[in-house]
């Protein structure tokens, strides 16, 4: 395939910020590439797959069937001492997807808008002139190539090197990334195959969770995220212990292992410098509660493209029009995600009483409502009552 000498923009990353940023820039009636390191789109996927019907009715999205396997109608969340909170009401209903097919639709949805997607193309640097980003290095078959552009897009995901070589710090410490460790299963018993499962408690996972998405009747991803500081035990070894003390996981295939890293905080004020714009993982875009981050990633890629077309309307590729986007970003999702991460900084101090405790006052739609960063009082309130020390400080009363 052809590789032009120049764009108007470049994105690196074919993932679901890359493909929103690069479909909606070409909408907008510009010449746009994106690179992606990988031989396939979508693979290896590291991703529990989850999606809410309320995220994709959000985004507008009206996905075909190939992209879905299974549908689900809500969940059990479990406390440590086994006590169940289930969580089923509109809100909750949604899908998990066939991750790899689901990218590679975003990819195919691109293409016909006009980008132009080239994988097994990775980015290897950036090209520097002036203060300004104006392009990046290719490795195209083992040959370095320059490939120049107004404007770079960091789509490249949570190892974001793209960023970084802009000279923009992300925050990437281990408290603000979680580790992630997932297997999809096969010949599995769940208690119910249209309903997720979650399962707290600092035995089970450090500071996080134990997932089980259910794939159809008798498979699941069944994963794990702990806090990427932990350092005692590792993600793989707690979910190895669960999965051995759940004989109906025990009794399984394990057909995929996926392991990668999930930011759950570190929202950036400012994602843009001169000639470059940062989207979804790259830049932190995920609740930092259930770590969902496709939504954050595609909406960020359509508020992205925006911003660069009003740079091309302005003929000027500067940090400061660019800004617009931190701007709608922060309006749109941004003061949101940072209530979400508030409820997450809380949830992981608690202790196993704490939580136990948590489940005999809260229903459902309250656990739901904290995971969305809504109600906030409530959990103040409660953590108050049953005097959860520290919990309302740390909510910010
Ligand atoms: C274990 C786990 C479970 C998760 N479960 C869920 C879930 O159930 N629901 C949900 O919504 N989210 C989930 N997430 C988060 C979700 O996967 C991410 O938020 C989402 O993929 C972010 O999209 P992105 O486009 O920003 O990055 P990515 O999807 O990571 O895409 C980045 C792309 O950039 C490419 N790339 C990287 N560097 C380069 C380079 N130098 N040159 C060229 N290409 C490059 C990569 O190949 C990749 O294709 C989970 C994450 C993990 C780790």
């Amino acid at each position: 395939m052809e590789i032009k000498e120049s764009y108007d923009v470049i994105i690196v990353g074919a993932g679901p910020a890359g493909s929103s940023t690069a479909k909606t820039c070409a909408e907008l009636g510009l010449d746009v590439v994106v690179f992606d390191r990988n031989n396939e789109v979508g693979a290896p996927k590291r991703c529990g797959e989850g999606i809410s019907f309320n995220a994709l009715k959000r985004l507008d999205l009206d996905i075909p069937q190939k992209c879905i396997a299974q549908a689900i109608d809500g969940a059990y969340a479990y406390a440590p001492d086994g006590k169940e909170v289930k969580i089923q009401f509109e809100g909750t209903k949604g899908y998990v997807l066939e991750r790899k097919v689901f990218d590679k639709w975003l990819c195919y949805q691109a293409a016909k808008s006009g980008a132009k997607i080239i994988s097994k193309t990775p980015v290897t640097d950036l090209i520097l002139e002036d203060g300004f980003v104006k392009g990046v290095v290719i490795d195209v078959h083992g040959q370095e190539k320059k490939v120049y552009s107004k404007i770079v897009v960091a789509a490249d995901g949570v190892e974001s090197m793209i960023m970084r070589k802009a000279g923009i710090r992300t925050n990437k410490s281990p408290t603000l990334v979680d580790s992630g460790y997932q297997y999809e299963m096969a010949g599995i018993d769940m208690r119910d195959p249209h309903m997720i499962e979650l399962f707290f408690g600092n035995k089970i996972a450090s500071r996080g969770y134990v997932w089980v998405f259910p794939k159809g009747e008798h498979e699941a991803n069944v994963g794990i995220g702990i806090s990427g500081a932990h350092k005692e035990k590792k993600a793989k070894e707690y979910l190895d212990d669960f999965i051995a003390s759940h004989p109906g996981l025990a009794k399984g295939s394990i057909i995929e292992v996926n392991a990668g890293s999930i930011p759950v905080g570190g929202l950036m004020e400012d994602m843009v410098g001169n000639g470059i714009i940062g989207v979804g993982d790259a830049v932190n875009q995920v609740n930092a509660i259930h770590g969902g981050g496709i939504p954050e990633a595609i909406t960020a890629g359509k508020l992205a493209a925006q911003s660069i077309k009003l740079c091309f309307d302005m003929n000027n590729f500067s940090k400061q029009v660019l800004s617009e986007y931190n701007k709608q970003w922060w309006e749109l999702r941004g003061k949101h995600l940072k209530n979400v991460e508030k409820v997450r900084e809380t949830v992981e101090n608690m202790t196993d009483d704490n939580l136990n405790d948590l489940a005999d006052v809260l229903n459902g739609e309250d656990l739901s409502d904290f995971a969305h960063g809504k109600n906030i009082m409530k959990l103040v309130k409660i953590a108050a009552k049953y005097k959860l020390k520290g919990v309302a400080r740390k909510l910010g009363f």
